[in-house]
């Protein structure tokens, strides 16, 4: 992670699935429902899908030292983005698994008071807004940046250039936020764009401090879905 100074901070791009919320079960979901979709494709079992992906993940990580997104695993395999966020859209339901936090709610609003706050995800824009709304992040928002605006997944240093470009800040200005630094912050961090790695709640609730050097701490009980991932 890298230290930032929050006086030239213009703007902040927050990360979605493992950022905005954590929730392992909905991740596990999404994993078996990718499973699934690859399994439909190649005429195999479920088991034997995951087993592929997961060899494929492993795979790419021990050739290239970084994680391999959803994404990139399903088109090494034979699939297409396109169809697989298809899939997602008709089966994943989000809100069976998700616990609206009043805390994240108010650690987003308060930013936004400060900064034009923006979402930059590899969800698609039909999951994404509706995990916004159940989360009920949706009016501390300024922008949405989803996986089907270009279909091009993250990594990748063009999206970055043009969301930059397309919010009106330059690199120093943008800080970017996400739970993965292969796939949310190292080609934001190359360009020269601040970075903040957050893997839990208290990672997030952490960034008011850091910004907002003023907020009084207040840690009320951990909602269950939260609770079950913190370590
Ligand atoms: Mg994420």
């Amino acid at each position: 992670m890298s230290t930032f100074a929050p006086t030239e901070i213009r703007g902040i791009i927050f990360d979605l699935d493992g950022t905005l919320y954590v929730c392992e079960s909905f991740a596990a979901e999404i994993h078996d429902t990718a499973a699934a979709y690859i399994a439909g494709l190649r005429g195999i079992s479920q088991e034997e899908a995951a087993l592929l992906m997961g060899a494929a993940r492993k795979k790419h990580a021990e050739e290239s030292g970084t994680i391999q997104t959803l994404s990139a695993v399903c088109g090494e395999l034979g699939g297409s983005v396109q169809e697989l966020h298809r899939h997602f859209v008709h089966k994943l339901r989000p809100e069976a698994y998700l616990v609206r936090d009043e805390r994240v709610i108010r650690l987003l609003e308060t930013l936004a008071e400060r900064f034009p706050l923006y979402i930059y995800t590899n969800n698609n824009r039909v999951l994404t807004t509706r995990i916004i709304n159940y989360l009920g992040l949706d009016r501390a928002l300024r922008g949405v940046f989803t996986i089907d605006d270009e279909w091009r997944a993250k990594p990748d240093e063009d999206m970055v250039k043009r969301l930059l470009e397309a919010i009106g800040l330059s690199p120093d200005e943008a800080l970017f936020v996400g739970d993965r630094y292969d796939v949310d912050l190292r080609v934001p961090e190359q360009l020269g764009c601040p970075v903040y790695l957050s893997r839990n709640l208290e990672q997030l609730l952490r960034l008011e401090k850091l910004l907002i050097p003023s907020f009084p701490a207040d840690r009320p009980a951990v909602p269950a879905c939260h609770q079950a991932v913190r370590s």
